[in-house]
């Protein structure tokens, strides 16, 4: 059975870095599965969809074919064949992402397609529902959490790293906007799963929450 790892939790608890690391370090592919969310949320954005409107968001995700390719371990995220890696990055498309997200149609898109990259392949996956549904039998489950300001903060920093300079107050009322959509939608809200390693990663470095997966992965695994 291939080697397939879980890592979820909120915004800004550094999933996706630490999945990242974890994955180079084992020398397996990583899957950031919130890339594709942000492609469907792009893709409404670009149709002028209203996103509070089921049935248009359907109609969008319908027609929205996405897929990843990955080029020396750096996944590009395509919507209909055009790399969109860089503009899913942007707070609209951040927003639409979330919004798009709690879609029954959306959600069941995205998930056969994670399930196809996983299959069979060497890889942890990052996002909010890997362990409790995407990958229920993963081998490894990690939950990565962070105080709300915290996250805030490192998602400021993210953003100053790339030249783009946010308001403290603007960026944490997102990410409590965002915790509060994806713990409280119907299917899959975000949650632990119980099998799940919880890492609270507030006083914790990049370097150290990926060195606590790594023990936990090489002790089981005797990798
Ligand atoms: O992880 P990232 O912030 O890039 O994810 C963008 C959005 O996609 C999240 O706010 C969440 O609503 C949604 N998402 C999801 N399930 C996943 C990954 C992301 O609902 N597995």
């Amino acid at each position: 059975m291939a080697l397939n790892i879980a890592v979820d939790g909120p915004v800004g608890a550094g999933k996706s870095t630490a999945a990242r690391e974890l994955a180079r370090r084992l020398g397996i592919l990583h899957l950031d599965t919130g890339a594709m969310y942000r492609a469907v949320g792009l893709a409404a954005l670009e149709a002028g969809a209203d996103m509070s409107d089921r049935t248009q968001i359907e109609r969008v995700n319908a027609s929205a074919d996405v897929d990843v390719t990955f080029e020396n371990g750096t996944q590009r995220t395509l919507l209909n064949g055009r790399d969109v890696s860089k503009e899913i990055r942007s707070p609209e498309a951040s927003s639409a992402s979330s919004m798009v997200s709690v879609v029954g149609a959306v959600r069941a898109a995205m998930l056969e397609r994670q399930r196809a990259i996983a299959e069979g392949t060497d890889a942890v996956l990052d996002g909010r529902d890997i362990g409790i549904r995407v990958l229920p039998r993963a081998r490894f489950k990690f939950y990565l959490t962070a105080s709300a300001e915290i996250r805030a903060r490192r998602r400021m920093d993210e953003m100053r790293a790339k030249g783009v300079d946010l308001e403290f107050e603007r960026v944490l009322a997102d990410v409590k906007e965002r915790d509060l959509r994806d713990s409280t939608r119907d299917i899959d809200p975000l949650r632990p799963a119980e099998d799940a390693i919880v890492i609270d990663t507030s006083d914790m470095t990049l370097e150290e929450v990926v060195e606590r997966m790594l023990e936990i992965v090489r002790h089981k695994d005797r990798l």
